[in-house]
């Protein structure tokens, strides 16, 4: 698995949680990573830490939701490293909610960051992997694309787009890698935003069996570490012990 070296990553949603694991992951073993989330702070400190230990690392502030945004992002990666390889559309938000809540700014938000983000990702990265013959697309969806339960109507809605979105590129892209990646519950910052009581208890419950998400990034590597003719088209990364 040494096919990681070198490659230029652009990871959204990189200043915590399975993006910033995959971040230090993926610089470890030698590849270009180019950051993006609204908290530059945090990437700052990120970026740095991975140059301290020797990788190399870029960040810039991006909000997904914003095409021009993102386009201007994927636009840094390229003009700081020459090309770009792989695109983690890894940014994502939860505000669980049952629906008769009516939350509808929050499935408004959900629907924005998690499936715009990803098509304007897309856009973005899309006409410069067909110019260089190929890349690699790695969308993350979750266990709430195979599955859904009460609260998360919503949030699943837009992973089952993630991965219908990621079939679809994956099918009229002969040169281009396409992975779903679909973690089950992961301790992160993820759910942070939720505003109603009895989603916030749910998630307590979920979180007490949960990966820690270098657990994920170790899948992301695997991924993007396979020869240019194997596409590892989808991953579902659960703890063991977890009945979802
Ligand atoms: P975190 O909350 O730790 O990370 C989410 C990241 O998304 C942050 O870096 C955040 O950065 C970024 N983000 C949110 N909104 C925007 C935006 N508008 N523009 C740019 N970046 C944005 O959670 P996770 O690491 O868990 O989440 C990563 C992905 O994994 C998400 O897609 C999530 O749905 C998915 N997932 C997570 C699971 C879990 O159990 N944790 C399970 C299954 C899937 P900032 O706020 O700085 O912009």
């Amino acid at each position: 698995m040494s096919n990681a070296k070198n490659k230029v990553i652009a990871i959204t949603g990189a200043s915590s949680g399975i993006g910033e694991a995959s971040a230090k992951l993926l610089a470890q073993n030698g590849a270009k990573v180019v950051l993006g989330a609204r908290r530059t702070q945090k990437l700052e400190n990120i970026v740095e830490a991975i140059r301290v230990q020797g990788g190399t690392a870029e960040y810039k502030a991006l909000n997904v939701t914003d095409r021009e945004d993102m386009k201007a992002f994927i636009h840094f990666a390229k003009d700081k490293f020459g090309r770009v390889d792989v695109i983690f559309n890894n940014a994502g938000v939860m505000p669980l909610s049952p629906m008769n809540a009516l939350k509808v700014e929050e499935w408004d938000k959900m629907i924005d960051v998690n499936i715009h983000g990803v098509l304007n990702g897309i856009a973005a990265g899309l006409p410069i992997m067909e110019a260089q013959g190929d890349g690699q697309f790695i969308n993350t969806a979750s266990i709430g694309a195979h599955l859904v339960v009460p609260t998360g109507a919503v949030y699943c809605a837009t992973k089952y787009a993630v991965w219908a979105i990621s079939e679809g590129l994956r099918q009229e892209s002969p040169n281009i890698r396409v992975t779903t990646i679909s973690p089950g519950v992961v301790e992160t910052e993820l759910g942070s935003d939720i505003t109603e009581a009895s989603a916030k208890e749910a998630l307590q419950e979920f979180r007490k069996i949960s990966l820690a998400p270098d657990a994920i990034a170790r899948a992301i590597l695997y991924a993007v570490s396979q020869p240019n003719d194997v596409d590892v088209n989808e991953i579902i990364v659960r703890p063991t012990t977890s009945a979802f």
